[in-house]
């Protein structure tokens, strides 16, 4: 029943350690008329949510000053309204990661190297999720 019609937002926070996968995020999502604000740490990426509105963050899981299931848990605490997918590459910890992610299984995770279309399909239905409500998703 969250049927409230919100204002078209097209903005989307991207965090992650590495300067290459902004990079490559950034030119791929704005390709597809996304605005992105691209971030390398969770510090700069709550900076950006206090002054910028955006439907979705799209976060890292493995960063060093605070990992990508702590930085969900803390834009929950802040009842930011924004819509939440994970990321994560081959090579950090994977057994711990998928038990973790088992446990956020309603937020969507893609895996690097990215698969474009699902990254683009991903967004697109976290944009539709955030503007329409969960209950429009089928
Ligand atoms: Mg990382």
């Amino acid at each position: 029943m969250s049927s409230s019609i919100k204002a078209p937002n097209r903005t989307i926070l991207v965090v992650d350690d590495e300067i290459d996968v902004l990079d490559f995020l950034t030119i791929y999502l704005e390709s597809l008329s996304w605005n992105v604000v691209a971030v390398d740490s969770t510090r700069k990426a709550f900076e950006v949510l206090e002054r910028e509105p955006c439907f979705c963050v799209l976060t890292d899981i493995a960063m060093p000053d605070m990992d990508g299931y702590e930085f969900i848990g803390e834009i929950k605490n802040r009842a930011i309204d924004i819509e939440m997918v994970l990321m994560t590459g081959f090579g950090y910890n994977p057994n711990h990661t998928l038990v973790k992610l088992n446990k956020s299984s309603h937020y969507p995770c893609l895996f690097k190297p990215f698969d474009r279309r699902k990254l683009a399909d991903t967004i697109q239905a976290a944009y539709d999720r955030y503007h329409h409500g969960p209950d429009r998703i089928a």
